[in-house]
Order: structure tokens, then sequence, then C-alpha cells
């Protein structure tokens, strides 16, 4: 038998058809306290959406580990054998809630690990680099990929104009206008931690390390032709590739590996292995297998699960900490702020963002939308004599350790041998694409630079690419002036 529908707390309800009024041509009156419940409630549906990587689809999955790194960390979740409940959420980083899964874009790639020590997350993306390499340039990136302020209206002019005026985004841009700018589905791409970690193994010994989600479905992409014409009939074709997959029982995986690089070799390292626009070569640190991750579960709520998932590189567990990576110690503040902002106080709550393994014994308390709480007889202070949970250091995370001079300044990072903006995407466009490949690239590059790229902008764009390769930059130069011309792109 059908229920019968209720107010928000229980009482039955007369009517979702008609208000009462005051007569039958009268006034709607204020104490019909169902339909003003059910204004008020729908005006409030929305949270803030996201200002980066608003739109996105996520589901539930395991990590089992199959190989054995525990001569690099002790955190529990990578043992061998270790099974690990996570979710995910993927997503694009510049458009909008509603806007089209195919838009040419890095994507998001956002893990939680429900580990017994509690939440360890990873703020990845479909990349191993970032177009920045310190967060006080975030804030003017971000706008410089949205929306101009008077119109409303994305901007080619604006993106180029910040890319080229901060060269060191030239290897994120090689990537993101090659055929991995969008990536076939979710299920067609790799995932990258991006951000240099620090392990700490059970001797108290430290390594630097990366990680690697290797897509176990094979790394597939869309031509812009494809995209375009999805992002027209079927914006959210990720997201439903995603759900359509696990429903059929096709469950998607990645196997994880790592690179992991001894303390000690950091400092004579051909790059600077903190710096979020470099990668380190598989040649100098080759994948190790950490184990499989799999997804095998789609939400029972979209808003609840995915919408309301909160990621935040600060959630890290014994056996990993952070590293001098500017960029992960900008965000290792930012995400939870963000998330105070969007969605409460008390976020760790909701359900997406609890911890499922482990117990929280905090002294937290109060707040907005607080539904978890201490027993009355807990004291709400530290230290106190009545039993309240205490501090161990012997059980906390290790804060990580690195050597540096303390003087306090604003300055870049320490340059290795082969650092330089346009160097690794050099090696990106000769050594690792092929000619069709290649390509595409010039003609993504001319596609996008033609939607409205001017002078001043425009030369320095042609600079950039001579930068990354002398022969690329050249093709894109008469790519765009062809099309400029009226005579087609490259
Ligand atoms: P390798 O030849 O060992 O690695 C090249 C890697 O490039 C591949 O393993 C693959 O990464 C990735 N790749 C393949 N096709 C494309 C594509 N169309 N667009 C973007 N990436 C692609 O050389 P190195 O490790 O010395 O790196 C050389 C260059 O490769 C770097 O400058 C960087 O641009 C790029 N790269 C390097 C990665 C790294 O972590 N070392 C990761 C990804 C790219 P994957 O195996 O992850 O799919």
């Amino acid at each position: 038998m059908t229920k019968p529908t209720t107010t928000n707390t229980g009482t039955a309800v007369s009517s979702d058809d008609e208000s009462l009024t005051a007569g039958i041509q009268g006034p709607i009156l204020l104490h019909d306290h169902y339909l003003i419940e059910k204004l008020a409630q729908f005006n409030r549906e929305r949270v803030p959406e996201r200002i980066v990587h608003a739109k996105g689809a996520g589901a539930y999955g395991e990590l089992v580990v199959t190989g054995d790194v525990s001569r690099y960390t002790s955190a529990k979740l990578f043992q061998p054998g270790a099974r690990t409940e996570s979710l995910v959420r993927f997503s694009t980083v510049a458009g909008e809630q509603g806007s089209p899964d195919t838009w040419r874009d890095p994507r998001g790639f956002a893990v939680k690990f429900y580990t017994e020590d509690g939440n360890y997350d990873l703020v990845g993306n479909n990349t191993p680099i970032f177009f920045i390499k310190d967060p006080i340039k975030f804030p003017d990136f971000i706008r410089s990929q949205k929306r101009l302020p008077g119109n409303g209206l994305r901007d080619h002019n604006m993106q180029w104009d910040f890319w080229t005026l901060r060269p060191e985004t030239a290897h994120q841009v090689t990537w993101l206008m090659g055929d991995r700018g969008i990536p076939k589905t979710y299920r067609h791409m790799n995932g990258y931690g991006s951000h240099t970690y620090q392990w700490i193994n059970a001797a108290g010994e430290r390594f630097w390390v990366k990680y690697h989600f290797k897509t176990d479905q094979g790394v597939d992409f869309l031509t812009q032709a494809e995209a375009d014409r999805l992002a027209g009939t079927d914006p959210d074709y990720h997201r439903q590739d995603l759900w359509d997959a696990i429903e059929r029982g096709e469950y998607p995986s990645w196997t994880l590996h790592v690179q992991v690089m001894p303390v000690a070799e950091a400092e004579g390292y051909r790059f600077n292995p903190f710096d979020l626009t470099k990668v380190w070569s598989h040649k100098d640190y080759p994948l190790i297998e950490v184990g499989k991750w799999t997804l095998n579960r789609n939400p029972r709520n979209y808003f609840v699960d995915i919408e309301q998932a909160a990621f935040e590189p600060s959630n890290v567990v014994p056996g990993i900490a952070f590293s001098p990576d500017k960029m992960l110690l900008g965000r290792v503040f930012s995400y939870a702020d963000a998330h105070r902002y969007r969605i409460g106080t008390n976020y760790a709550q909701l359900p997406p963002n609890q911890p499922r393994a482990a117990e929280v014994n905090s002294y937290s308390k109060e707040g907005a939308m607080r539904y978890f709480f201490n027993d009355a007889d807990v004291p709400v202070y530290a230290p106190n004599s009545y039993g309240g949970p205490h501090a161990d250091p012997a059980l906390a995370p290790d804060p990580g350790a690195w050597e540096f001079d303390p003087t306090m300044l604003r300055a870049g990072y320490i340059q290795h041998a082969e650092d330089g903006d346009f160097t690794q995407a050099g090696t990106l466009v000769r050594e690792v694409l092929n000619d069709e490949q290649r390509d595409r690239l010039v003609d993504n590059i001319v596609g996008h630079v033609l939607a409205g790229v001017r002078e001043p902008v425009l030369s320095r764009v042609f600079e950039y690419w001579k930068n990354v390769d002398a022969d690329l930059g050249k093709r894109v130069e008469e790519g765009v002036r062809a099309g400029l011309n009226g005579n087609g792109a490259s």
C-alpha cells in the first residue's frame, strides 16, 4: 500500500494538489504550513556550487593491495592484502553544474579511502601536473578560465592571456590541448595524485612519492568534433556512462602505482621534484604496483553522496605526510575552508564524509546542522579529569619532515638542472606524441585560439608554442593566420 505523504515532521498532509485559500478565489493563507514548508525547502535545495569542479559524477568502490610497498610506508591501507572502502568524485574544472561533460578541461579525480586510521583523501586530476606551482596564483588562474564580469561570458582571450603571461602553464596546456584533454569517459582516463607526498615506513625512513591510477579500461579520448556534438546532444555523457557501467555490473578499475624517490635523491634530481608543473620521468623512477582500485557501487542519492562529498588533502593517516610542494601546502588549507563555506562547519558528519572504519573522538561541538554529539558526561574541554579523549602522539600521523632555510621570503622554486617552463612540454610533443596526435594538437590549439584570441595576446600565443617546440609553434601560427584570413584551420 502507498504510504501517506507527511510533512517533514511526520504529520499526514491533506493535499499536494491545492493550496489552502480563503474562498475559491481568495488569497493563499500563510498558515498553510505544508505549502510554506514545501516552497521554503525548495528554495533551499541548492548548496553553493563548488567554485571549481562544480560538475561531476562519482561512485563507491574499494582498494585491494596486491603489491608490497611496506618498505616505503607504514600506512595501513597500503599494507599487503589490505582492503579499504573508497569513494571517488570525477569532475570537470571550470564549467558550472549544468555544463557539458565533454568540454575540454582537466578532470578532477578525488579519492577518499575510509581507513581504520581515519579518512585518507587524494585530491588528484587526470593529469600528473598542474597549470601553476604556487597557490597565490590560483584564484587568478581560475578567474581567467571562468567568466567575464560584464557579460558573464567565457572568453578564450582571457584564458590565453593568463596562460601566456604564466609560462609555467605550458606543460599542462600542452596536455590539455592534446587528446587527453577530452577523455572518452571517466572510465577511460588515468588518475594522478599529481602532488608529491611523503611516505614514512615503520622504521621512520622517509620517501617522496607520486600516485598513478592507470585505467584498466585503456586510455581513450574524444576528438573535438565528437565532444562538440555530445556537448549539445548529451551534456551528461560522462556521468551517464559511469552510472550505466556500474549498473550493468561492468565495474571500472584502475591499477594503483607509485613512484618512490628516496629523500636523499631529491636535491640532485634533474627536475625539482616538488614542482607541480613537472613529472618525474618513468625512466628515472619506474612505477611500482600497489593494488587494484575498483568502483562497484553507485551512489544511492547523488546529492547526498556526491554533491555533499568533501575531499581534502589535509586528511592524512599515519605513514603519509606532506612535502614542500607549495600547491599541496596551499590546498591543505583551502579545501577544508571551502567545505566549511559550501556545506557548513559540520561537513565531516555528512554521510560520504564520515569515517567508516575509524571512530571519532573529537572535542568539536555544536555549530549549524550538528547531529552527532558526545554523551553528556564527556567533557567539552581538554585536558580534563573526567575521562575525555586525550591526544596520543604515538597514534597520530607523523607531521613529516624536510630540511629548509628558515629565512622568510617570497621566492620561486629552487631551479634544478633541467627545470624550465617549456622543457617537459617539449618532451611531450617531440618524444611522446606520434604524428597523428601532434596533428590533432595543432588543430585543437588553432581552433581554440581562433575562438576569440586577439592582439596583444595572439603574438604571445605564437611565442609560447614556439618555446614549447619550434615546429609546433610555426604550425600553430600558420593555422591561426590562415583561419583569421578566412582560409580555414591548419
Ligand atoms: P615516458 O616515455 O616513460 O612516459 C611518457 C608517458 O606519457 C606515458 O607513460 C603516458 O603516461 C603519457 N602519455 C602517453 N600519451 C600521452 C598523451 N597523448 N598525452 C599526454 N600524456 C601521454 O617518459 P617520461 O616519464 O620521461 O615522460 C616524458 C613526458 O611524458 C613528460 O614530459 C610528460 O609530458 C609525459 N608524461 C609523463 C608522466 C610521468 O609521470 N613520468 C605521466 C604522463 C605523461 P601514463 O603512463 O601515465 O599514461
